[in-house]
């Protein structure tokens, strides 16, 4: 059985865009500094920016339709 991803404003059958997609990435990329202190056995002193940027990007990031911009909301 597909997957329902169709944007119900224009009718965009595909995936989402992240946006913004540069802060997505950003909050993946704040993580291999901390985490790669810690596989060395130095304390992650970048921690707690890395917390924030997630946060960050968890309340801004929005799925957005490729075809017309609208927040992504699939529909059938
Ligand atoms: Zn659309």
């Amino acid at each position: 059985m597909p997957e329902k991803t169709r944007c119900v404003h224009c009718g965009y059958g595909g995936r989402p865009e992240w946006r913004p997609a540069w802060l997505a990435l950003l909050a993946l990329l704040v993580w291999l500094l901390p985490l790669g202190l810690l596989s060395q056995g130095f304390w992650p002193f970048f921690l707690l920016p890395s917390i924030a940027i997630t946060a960050w990007a968890i309340t801004s990031v929005r799925r957005v339709c490729p075809g017309c911009g609208r927040p992504w909301q699939p529909g059938d």
